[in-house]
């Protein structure tokens, strides 16, 4: 298969390299970005470091689809949790996606309803979930749910509780969704690796908690990828 590995930051594609034992063949630079060709057993992976946020997501999504002929697009990295039941280190594999910013809620429409837009929230591709879902981790939970993305670091016990009630997520980051929208509309199957590297404030300032736990969770999110890769056909 042909697969992309898409991560926000460097500190997450490190991880990953350092993991999964992946050949380097050539590298591309699109955009201000420079997108790697590895090879793993019969796989050809290409990794992309996208920058924070949505835009720089979207962008950087486009980008492989358009260059690349690929068989699935990943997402990797770290998150917030918006729940007390999973803590630092665990695992969310995303169901769906929605992007809780996207706010036209004055025509009365749900908060992060994409105007115009034939769907509420991103659908994971079912076989990967599947075939992730089977994984387990030495000492962190791997769990399935919803993940909400926006332009915003959580770092807020209210908010992080109000984006858990409104759409039933379990976790938040910055780029998830906009790699969904983008693979969606163009109808690529895809999935979203998200490992907790704070509490997104429910218990105290989560930049502290991010800022010492990014390379702990960003390695156990590369250890999913292994672990995928090893049982991907
Ligand atoms: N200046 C910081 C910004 C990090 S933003 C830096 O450059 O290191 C946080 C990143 O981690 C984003 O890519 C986001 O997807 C993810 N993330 C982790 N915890 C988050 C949280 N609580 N809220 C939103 N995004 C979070």
């Amino acid at each position: 298969m042909k697969i992309a590995l898409i991560c926000a930051m460097e500190e997450e594609l490190a991880e990953i390299l350092e993991n999964v034992p992946l050949k380097l063949s050539s590298e591309v630079s699109i955009a201000k970005n420079c997108y790697t060709r590895y090879s793993y057993n019969h796989h050809e992976i290409i990794a992309v470091i996208c920058g924070i946020g949505k835009v720089n997501a979207a962008i950087t999504t486009q980008a492989l689809i358009d260059n690349f002929e690929l068989d699935a697009v990943i997402n990797v990295g770290v998150a917030g949790s918006l729940t007390l039941e999973l803590g630092f280190g665990d695992v969310v594999i995303a169901e769906d996606l929605v992007q809780h910013d996207f706010d036209i809620t004055a025509f009365g429409v749900p908060l992060g309803q994409i105007a115009r837009m034939d769907t509420f929230s991103f659908a994971a591709d079912r076989e990967l979930i599947q075939l992730l879902a089977t994984i387990s981790l030495p000492d962190n939970k791997l769990v399935t749910g919803r993940i909400v993305s926006g332009d915003q670091f959580i770092d807020d016990k209210v908010k992080a509780q109000q984006l858990y009630r409104e759409f039933n997520a379990l976790a938040c980051e910055m780029e998830g969704a906009a790699v969904a929208h983008v693979c969606y509309v163009n109808n690529v199957p895809f999935a979203v690796i998200r490992s907790l590297s704070d509490m997104a404030g429910q218990d105290g300032e989560a930049i502290h908690t991010f800022n010492d736990l990014k390379y702990m969770a960003s390695q156990r999110a590369a250890l999913v990828v292994r672990n995928l890769l090893e049982r991907i056909n």
